[in-house]
């Protein structure tokens, strides 16, 4: 059996290093994330290479690479001894220039704070320092009350809740980093802090600009974009559950809720939908994961998530291989569960030739027990297409283009393939039983079936379903 739900691990110091990428790789993870707020881009270009350069013992498609735009992120300024904040006191908290760091806690990024409503307040570190805003002094400086004290360090991320804040969509830091991602021809990006469709605009300016495109997901981390999702799974090209970020944006208990709601949109829409932060946690410090860890990686695949993301465990943890090993047994023992179908999200297909052929080409796999499903696709849109219905059978999407082939490495079920142009029919099953059967996919008096769109070439023109039956090697 092949894992359909994919596997994204972040790389950093506890993974980077000759050996560690190596070892990363071999895994058999499905992409590595480039986290754009942690390193400069020649420590980035040096991974990208060593990884493009990885020779894969799996197959010939290596790991998709995605480049994780920071955002407007803000954070405490550097200052070497922090803060250390008792619970009741009052501190006041302002831009960078706008408070001493003897006297208050000053902030990194350009922003002004816009609107504070009732109820405002502000975590910090991910949650662990809480501070109720008292009064607005200044657009540039607000006095705080600390609800839950602690050490604050500097480079603490922080966030507002109830209040708006007036910060560019892409910072300066982004746009040079999504021009990199440009130049480098990494496969996917990611843009943080999304709160509404038009936050695409500024990318695509700049790819406009560059004449080249990148897919891009959007990082669900913040309330605005709940209210704008679906406007957003239709304008990006796919979606992640930040968990990070969105479980001090929001009260942390309507996560798994949120969780499942945008898994469904993004199922229904036929786009990849990512799930991140914290899935093995524990696993930063120990060899094995919890209970809870384990189920709630076993209840992301039963949503329907088409990839998960580890963050800290492969980056910084102390078993940044072991955890991806785990994931994987655990993913791999949900997939073989015979109840799977009718928990995960059921597809209504629209009255469109490419759901109707898609959707068929599942059924027709569970109905006749056909493990495998040849999608011949030139633009990715077949294979995603056939995704989207969650068939039991492996859909092995070949395409002659390699960059197409490593953006489907995160798309639900889908193995990618690279095959040699074609331009007939005839071609294109030839080609299709000769790969599945070199590859042991398939053997002599099996059957696959095949989809794809005639005419070859044409985007999102998904029209054409065969069941093919593998008689010899060599005879069509
Ligand atoms: P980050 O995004 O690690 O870039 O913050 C993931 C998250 O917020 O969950
Ligand atoms: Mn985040």
């Amino acid at each position: 059996m092949v894992r359909k739900t994919k596997i994204i691990a972040t790389v950093g110091p506890a993974s980077d290093s000759k050996a560690g990428l190596n070892d990363l790789l071999a895994t058999g993870l499905d992409a590595v994330r480039l986290n754009m707020s942690q390193r400069d881009l020649v420590y980035y270009a040096d991974i990208i290479q060593r990884i493009r350069e990885w020779p894969s013992v799996f197959e010939t498609v290596g790991p998709a690479i995605m480049v994780d735009l920071a955002g407007p992120k803000i954070r405490t300024l550097n200052f070497s001894s922090g803060w250390d904040l008792k619970t009741g006191e009052v501190v006041l908290l302002g831009c960078e220039g706008a408070v001493d760091p003897t006297e208050g806690i000053p902030l990194t990024g350009e922003f002004r704070f816009q609107g504070i409503k009732p109820g405002a307040s502000i975590s910090a570190d991910d949650g662990k320092i809480l501070l109720d805003v008292t009064t607005t002094i200044s657009n540039v400086l607000v006095e705080v009350k600390v609800r839950r004290g602690g050490l604050l360090l500097p480079r603490k991320g922080v966030n507002f809740i109830n209040i708006e804040l007036d910060v560019p969509t892409l910072t300066a830091k982004d746009a040079a980093d999504f021009e990199f991602a440009l130049d480098q021809e990494v496969d996917w990006v990611a843009l943080s802090f999304v709160r509404r469709a038009s936050d695409f605009n500024a990318l695509q300016q700049i790819m406009d600009r560059k004449g080249k495109t990148i897919p891009v997901f959007a990082k669900i981390e913040k309330p605005e974009a709940l209210d704008d999702l679906e406007a957003i799974v239709e304008q990006f090209d796919g979606v992640m559950v930040a968990r990070g970020d969105l479980g001090v944006e929001v009260p942390i208990e309507r996560l798994p809720a949120i969780q499942k709601q945008i898994i469904r949109r993004a199922n229904m829409a036929g786009k990849p939908v990512i799930i991140a932060t914290q899935l093995l946690a524990t696993m930063q410090d120990n060899p094995y994961p919890t209970r809870a860890e384990v189920t709630d990686v076993a209840n992301a695949v039963y949503d329907g998530a088409d990839a998960l993301l580890l963050t800290g465990e492969t980056a910084v943890g102390k078993f940044p291989f072991e955890t991806i090993l785990q994931m994987d047994r655990i993913i791999s023992e949900v997939e073989k569960d015979p109840e799977i179908d009718p928990r995960m999200a059921v597809i209504i297909p629209s009255q469109t030739d490419s759901d109707a052929i898609s959707h068929a080409a599942g059924e027709i796999a569970n109905l006749l027990n056909i493990k495998v499903i040849v999608t011949m696709t030139h633009s990715g849109a077949t294979a995603s297409s056939v995704s989207k219905y969650r068939p039991h059978a492996t859909i092995y999407s070949m395409t002659p283009f390699l960059p197409v082939a490593r953006r489907l490495k995160l798309t639900w079920g889908v193995r990618p393939i690279v095959v040699q142009p074609y331009t007939t029919t005839d071609e294109m099953l030839a080609f299709a039983e000769e790969k599945l059967l070199a590859m042991g996919a398939i053997q002599t008096g099996d059957s696959f079936i095949l989809s794809a769109g005639i005419p070859i070439g044409k985007i999102g023109s998904t029209n054409m379903l065969k069941i093919q039956s593998v008689k010899s090697v060599n005879t069509l």
